[in-house]
């Protein structure tokens, strides 16, 4: 296996507050290869965009790092002072937000925009600026007439592939996205995937994808890391797991959504609501919700155990793997 393009390690974030300290990110760890699809899922408020902008290094406070390691080609971005990440971030990776209306510039046109993060990288002329934003708008389906655009004057549809095209200014080794289609219509949310996927492909990028919709993550994604309560409660191919899903919650989530390719069936939800992350459950954090809970499940907190090429953090395996042997 070559060495991976990221290696984030043991890595916890909290929100510290003068009364309480939320972990909002519990020892996560995972690797991504160069070229990689990975879909991250799970509920509101389980962690997955505090964890994104902890790999892009953009929390601010309350939020903060308070252990592990995010290795980027090799480079540990945790230890990174600002300029230094400077240098990396937006050339080397990139970050797609949510909305696109929050992240651009009103004030400042497309193009304005794209000649600013170009000029803060590198001495480059109008002329090459002018260039290289057609030439990436033109790759996200929009006439290099809307350089002159200012962000109202596009649809939401156009505002994310604007967002995007910027994202692939310096053609990055990573992109990271945060629900990027989650505030468009079902149809340019498809259009929109279709083409990310499109451009990975053509440009060999990797891509970490936070959604709760498990649909894209069946249609996108190489890999899936299911996150419960700021933990990672699986993570394996994406193949594995729609078709054997181990962690009860994954099964939960699954059974939420309308089969992708299956027979209809009725669709049901998770009983209960994720925890209060000042104060998670003792054990394992899903055992209040779980309908295969253990008396165990209260007390002891489950490690991620492997399950062939699957993580999943459930004593069921515990007993399963003892079983075996
Ligand atoms: Fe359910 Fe117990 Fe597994 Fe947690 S450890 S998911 S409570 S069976």
């Amino acid at each position: 296996m070559p060495e991976p393009l990221l290696d984030v390690e043991d890595l916890s974030v909290s929100y510290l507050t003068d009364t309480a300290e939320i972990g909002a990110v519990d020892r996560v760890t995972l690797t991504l290869q160069a070229g990689e699809f990975l879909g991250v899922v799970g509920e509101s408020g389980c962690g997955k965009s505090t964890l994104l902008f902890a790999i892009a290094q953009l929390l601010s406070p309350p939020a903060e790092i308070t252990s592990g390691r995010v290795v980027f080609r090799g480079q540990d971005l945790v230890r990174l002072s600002d300029s230094e990440l400077r240098h990396v971030r937006w050339r080397d990776y990139s970050v797609v937000m949510q909305s696109a209306m929050n992240a651009l510039n009103p004030m400042k046109s497309i193009g304005a925009q794209f000649k600013d993060t170009m000029r803060a990288h590198e001495r480059i002329s109008a002329d090459a600026i002018r260039t290289r934003s057609a030439e990436v708008l033109h790759l996200v389906g929009i006439d290099d007439a809307h350089l002159e655009s200012y962000p109202h004057q596009l649809s939401g549809g156009m505002r994310q592939r604007a967002m995007i095209a910027m994202a692939l200014l310096f053609t990055p080794q990573l992109v990271i996205m945060d629900e990027p289609t989650s505030a468009l219509d079902v149809v340019a949310q498809r259009s929109l995937m279709t083409q990310i996927k499109e451009l990975q492909q053509q440009f060999g990028f990797a891509v970490i994808f936070v959604t709760h919709d498990m649909s894209v993550i069946a249609h996108y994604s190489d890999r899936v890391m299911v996150m419960y309560a700021g933990q990672v409660a699986e993570i394996g191919d994406t193949g594995s797991i729609f078709e054997s899903p181990l962690h009860p919650y994954s099964r939960g989530l699954l059974d939420a959504f309308p089969s992708v390719r299956g027979p209809r069936r009725p669709l049901s939800g998770i009983p209960g609501s994720p925890p209060d992350l000042g104060r998670p459950p003792s054990g394992c954090r899903f055992h209040p919700r779980c309908s295969e809970a253990m008396a165990q499940c209260t007390t002891t907190e489950p490690p991620l155990y492997s399950v062939g090429d699957t993580q999943v953090r459930c004593l069921l395996y515990a007993e399963q793997l003892r079983d075996a042997v």
